[in-house]
């Protein structure tokens, strides 16, 4: 047995599944997950000292590339003065500042620890604003593990052949309406119907957590102009493509302002930071001010958001996203021209410095064309890349993440890498 071997058996006495989030436990594609044991820049190396390209990135954080060496230094400068106090900080002004000054939808911004406690937060407020109960959600997408939000959810739990989670009561998903992405039609007459009854719409404008999908324009306009008609809060969930797809997320390339907008991943810069705003007559409604209760003892901790500061200031220097956009669409491209070669039926797609690849003939649209991608010749991929030095996320249903540190050569390396995996593969089409 080798160590990531020995590692997974051991952590399996004393953690469920020996993971603690279930998709790092390689259960849809198979085999031993890597127990990493550092990272720097595009690598990751595992206990085995193996190297491997990494287009994991912390599942989407890493962006600067990992352990970049002025977050570094900035994360140990503020721990020196303390991890955390419970108390405010100047430096949860300049980052609220600086994400306001980005994505300028967020007049107010409070901070939280995670992806699932904005998007939770935010559902509790938009139901707080509007004095109504139900949501809207879509099929395919996921907006962290909060219980009304478990209905029919993306990656994790698709995964893992389940449509919903156990321990969620009835009465909590009765008020998730879920419906298919993209779908103007049924968006149209849900809220003919129920209109009056709906507090919010959550989508993820661009989809990345059934593999990437991004929303139609005219599936996006749709859903600005029925909540505005029916006086409901359009949430846009940015933890992924927020700083990711655009500097200002995918609301900068929409061009529509939704009503509140949850961010988290790159905002922590590796470290737990996430964060829900918007219109300040909706944001006023938060306790203290107002009466809908949100709290956390490490909400804004100082450490945390000196990492996410500091990382704000790095995207924000010239040409980072030309030249990361670049970068991802050569890789994304790449891929797609080495399948071509191989006969192998392949497609891809690029927006910023997120990608996704598909195993099928024709772009991917919304959930149920995610679904009959091919699974099996995925698998098969995933793992001949694995065994080369290069980790792509262990599920197709995920979305792959470029960053600042995968310069040319590192792109180069990978497409080498993939042409020879690709002709393995190909024997067994
Ligand atoms: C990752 C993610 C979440 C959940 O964030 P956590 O920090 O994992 O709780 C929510 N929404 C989207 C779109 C995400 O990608």
């Amino acid at each position: 047995m080798d160590r990531n071997q020995q590692l997974f058996e051991q952590a399996k006495t004393i953690i469920p599944g020996g993971v603690n989030s279930p998709v790092r436990a390689f259960g849809s594609v198979g085999g031993i997950p890597r127990f990493i044991k550092k990272a720097q820049g595009a690598y990751v190396w595992d206990e085995n000292e193996s190297r491997y390209i990494d287009y994991v990135g912390s599942w989407g954080p890493a962006i600067v590339g990992h352990a970049h060496p002025e977050v570094v230094e900035a994360v140990s400068h503020a721990a020196e003065n303390g991890l955390s106090f419970g108390a405010p900080t100047e430096n949860e002004i300049r980052i609220a500042e600086a994400i306001r000054h980005i994505m300028p939808s967020m007049e107010q911004i409070r901070l939280v620890s995670s992806g699932t406690e904005a998007t939770m937060s935010a559902i509790r407020l938009a139901r707080g604003f509007t004095k109504r109960d139900n949501i809207i959600k879509f099929e395919g997408c996921y907006h962290g593990h909060s219980d009304s939000l478990l209905v029919k959810a993306g990656s994790g739990l698709l995964t893992f052949g389940h449509p919903s989670s156990a321990g969620v009561p009835e009465d909590f998903s009765r008020h998730t309406l879920v419906l298919p992405y993209n779908d103007i039609e049924a968006l149209e007459q849900t809220f003919a119907s129920k209109g009056d009854s709906i507090a919010c719409v959550i989508v993820e404008p661009i989809a990345g957590n059934m593999n990437m999908i991004p929303a139609t324009s005219e599936f996006v306009q749709a859903m600005r102009r029925l909540t505005d008609q029916y006086g409901s809060v359009l949430i846009y969930d940015e933890v992924m493509t927020g700083f990711r797809v655009a500097l200002g997320g995918a609301q900068s390339i929409h061009g529509i302002k939704p009503d509140l907008t949850t961010i988290g991943k790159i905002i922590g810069g590796g470290m737990p930071v996430a964060a829900f705003g918007g219109r300040a007559d909706i944001m006023s409604c938060v306790s203290p001010l107002g009466p809908v209760y949100q709290a956390g003892t490490l909400s804004g901790n100082p450490v945390c958001v000196a990492a996410g500061l500091k990382t704000l200031e790095i995207i924000q220097r010239p040409d980072f996203y030309n030249t990361l956009s670049a970068r991802t669409l050569e890789l994304s491209k790449g891929l797609a021209g080495i399948a071509e070669e191989a006969n192998i039926p392949f497609t891809s797609r690029s927006i910023g410095g997120m990608f996704g690849f598909y195993f099928t003939a024709e772009l991917p649209t919304c959930f149920s064309d995610m679904q009959r991608c091919n699974q099996v010749l995925f698998k098969e991929f995933f793992h001949a890349m694995l065994a080369r030095g290069v980790a792509f996320a262990p599920s197709a249903y995920e979305s792959c993440f470029v960053s600042a540190a995968h310069n040319s050569e590192i792109i180069a390396d990978t497409l080498g890498l993939a042409a020879e995996s690709m002709t393995e593969i190909a024997r067994t089409v």
